[in-house]
């Protein structure tokens, strides 16, 4: 039984969980999806957060997403405080949250801990994806060092966020960590790839690879564990 915690139920959460349940239980494979959000279902969230209808405005986001995929829910905020106890026994962590702070923080505990991490996230016409393995592949850090200044760049809410992107990046997500779990390599596909940050445009309908650099220097990738 392999282990995949979803950081976030949101706009890349719902369709990465809908597909890794179902690509699961296609290929047989035994998963216990554990869905992570502290937030309820508000009326704006229902273009893009394809989990839930309007019977769902209110209720809290992780309860019914797991009622829904048969996965467990946390109704919890991912922080320093709840970083053990919501990654024990995990075998991927999916991060598809939407500030940098949290970001950083799976990201560090993720290496921490050596479980891979796949790091999705959507702005505007924008999204990106990159899969960390620990002690293998550069992580977020070694990439971006830290979260940008408070206000240098705008929030999902402000910015908006495209819908139809939020499901190509969330099934690619749940892509990624299909190639991570499925150790049979049925299906198999050389993307996405870890260590590659996938830049989608969706103004512009191109998606580019950029290899991620180890950092020698990165403080994250010093605490995996050897
Ligand atoms: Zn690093």
């Amino acid at each position: 039984m392999k282990t995949v915690v979803i950081l976030g139920a949101g706009g890349l959460g719902c369709p990465a969980a809908l597909v890794l349940r179902d690509e699961a239980r296609a290929r047989a494979f035994p998963l216990r999806l554990v869905i992570v959000d502290p937030d309820r279902v508000d009326r704006s969230n229902l273009s893009r957060q394809i989990l839930y209808t309007g019977d769902d405005v209110g209720e809290l986001k992780a309860e019914v997403a797991a009622r829904k995929l048969g996965a467990e829910a946390r109704v919890e905020r991912f922080s320093p405080a709840t970083a053990a106890e919501l990654l024990r026994g995990a075998d991927v962590l999916l991060d598809g949250t939407d500030d940098f702070g949290t970001r950083f923080l799976a990201n560090d505990e993720a290496l921490a801990r050596g479980i891979p991490l796949i790091h999705g996230a959507v702005l505007g016409w924008t999204g990106q994806l990159l899969t960390v393995l620990p002690g293998r592949t550069g992580c977020l850090r070694c990439l971006f060092e830290g979260p940008p200044p408070a206000g240098s760049v705008p929030a999902c809410a402000e910015a908006g966020v495209l819908s139809a992107l939020c499901g190509v990046v969330g099934a690619t997500m749940a892509r990624a960590a299909v190639q991570l779990l499925d150790e049979k390599k049925i299906f198999f596909s050389r993307d996405p790839q870890p260590g590659v940050l996938y830049r989608w445009d969706a103004l512009h309908g191109t998606r580019r690879p950029l290899d991620v650099k180890r950092d020698p220097a990165c403080a994250a990738c010093a605490r995996v564990a050897s």
